[in-house]
């Protein structure tokens, strides 16, 4: 067995592996069509026919719903901003609490904020790390009014447990699915599983339009608001005869012709890269479950994944060393992937610290400089450290997750990682 890479010796692999690019001809050939019309956006921010988008935005709605088995489809620029603008369509008022999850995208948490909504943590499912339904019902109040869901690695939430919860509180329930495109529970896409779901196309994600996302609901209500509040509501609702002024205060979250016409091409191709990310996904369960101490994350009963990032989780007692200087020797092995060289090797520890340990919370600072909207909630709101143990737990030694997986990465890529791994294993008494 040759010297471990991170000691000093030769790394199992040094060519880059392959770039990881969705984007082809048929997407080239959908903008150059959406250039030569010279309307590169369509939307009017008044009551107008064009309120709605231009012909590539509708289409690229129509056929989203259409895919996912959903009534309304509405693209915005962003899952952050499509997070904004479903939270907002809930019409909560500030001093509401929201429950949401310490383990995912930042936005999925803070969205909140923006109205005057507390965040409140629950911690997460050992196993699958989407929010505990025993801890959900723990956190409620008399001032919770939504549960922000997170199908996060991509695989869907405890859907039959928290829905039950939301049902008998009157609850709210957003899915965060942006991680999580294609994925199943019983047939049904995440997405729409629960009252609204919002979904990502940044460039990071199994589809993308460079940046972009999709809200989709089967709620006409909500849905008309999720349009309004994209769209400068506050100057459309006199005219359209709204009533309900509740958070019609509107932004500019309007996805472009350009990125609809993308993002039609892309949904496209969404069923071949997930097939090729999940058998990818599965030939690395395989090899890396023979190391003793290492095991993949289960799929939940009846649920598919989508392996937007694979996690693992790793028993340092089992294997003798730590998490983190086991993962760092790995690296040491492997090289970066072509077109993203700067973001170093495909494979990281911990995924994100919980959020509640970000200053934001810690300092309970968001907007301005009084507290706002901290100290409208209650005080047993808590963002103390030891909040969310399991959270915790795998932020700091169990969980490790890599996207080796991503297509068009090849078997003999793998076999790459596979092998990385097993030196790593066999010499693992060097690093103690
Ligand atoms: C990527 C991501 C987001 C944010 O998506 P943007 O489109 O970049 O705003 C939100 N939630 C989760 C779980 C994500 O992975």
């Amino acid at each position: 067995m040759s010297r471990l890479a991170v000691l000093g010796g030769e790394p199992v692999r040094k060519k880059l592996f392959p770039a990881y690019c969705v984007i082809g001809e048929e997407e080239k050939r959908a903008v150059s069509h959406v250039l030569d019309s010279g309307i590169l956006s369509r939307y009017l921010g008044c009551w107008h026919d064009d309120f709605y988008g231009g012909p590539e935005v509708q289409a690229f709605e129509k056929e989203w719903a259409l895919y996912f088995g959903v009534k309304h489809a509405i693209a915005v620029n962003s899952c952050t901003s499509g997070l904004q603008c479903a939270v907002g369509a809930t019409g909560i008022s500030p001093g509401d609490e929201v429950i949401v999850s310490p383990y995912t995208m930042v936005a999925s948490a803070t969205t909140p904020l923006w109205y005057g909504g507390i965040p409140v943590f629950a911690d997460i499912e050992k196993e699958y790390f989407c929010l505990d339904p025993e801890s959900v019902r723990a956190q409620i109040t008399p001032h919770t009014k939504v549960i922000i869901v997170v199908d996060i690695f991509g695989q869907p939430y405890d859907v039959e447990a928290i829905n039950a919860i939301a049902s008998e509180h009157n609850l709210i329930v957003i899915e965060d699915c942006a991680q999580a495109p294609g994925s199943k529970y019983r047939g049904k896409y995440a997405g729409t599983l629960g009252d609204i779901g919002v979904f990502s196309l940044n460039y990071h994600k199994h589809i993308h339009t460079g940046e972009g996302g999709v809200v989709v609901t089967n709620d006409d209500r909500l849905a008309e608001r999720v349009r309004l509040i994209r769209n400068h509501a506050e100057a459309v609702v006199e005219d359209k005869g709204e009533i309900d002024l509740v958070n019609m205060l509107g932004g500019n979250f309007r996805l472009t012709e350009l990125q609809a016409a993308i993002g039609r091409e892309q949904l496209k191709k969404l069923d071949t890269l997930l097939i090729q990310r999940v058998a990818n996904c599965e030939y690395l369960i395989e090899e890396l479950s023979k190391l003793q101490g290492i095991r993949s994350s289960p799929v939940r009963q009846g649920a598919t994944h989508a392996y937007y990032v694979q996690p693992f989780l790793f028993d340092e007692k089992i294997v003798g060393i730590s998490r983190d200087v086991f993962i760092n020797a790995v690296k040491a092995e492997l090289p970066a992937t072509a077109l993203r060289e700067l973001e170093g090797q495909q494979i990281g520890v911990g995924y994100s610290k919980p959020l509640y340990l970000l200053p934001l919370f810690q300092k309970r600072t968001a907007i301005g400089s009084h507290g706002f909207p901290f100290t409208l909630g209650s005080d047993s709101v808590s963002y103390a450290k030891g909040l969310c143990p399991v959270a915790e737990s795998l932020y700091e030694k169990q969980l490790f997750t890599h996207e080796f997986m991503r297509p068009p990465a090849t078997k003999s890529d793998l076999d790459d990682v596979v092998k990385a791994f097993n030196k790593v294993y066999e010499a693992r008494h060097e690093l103690i």
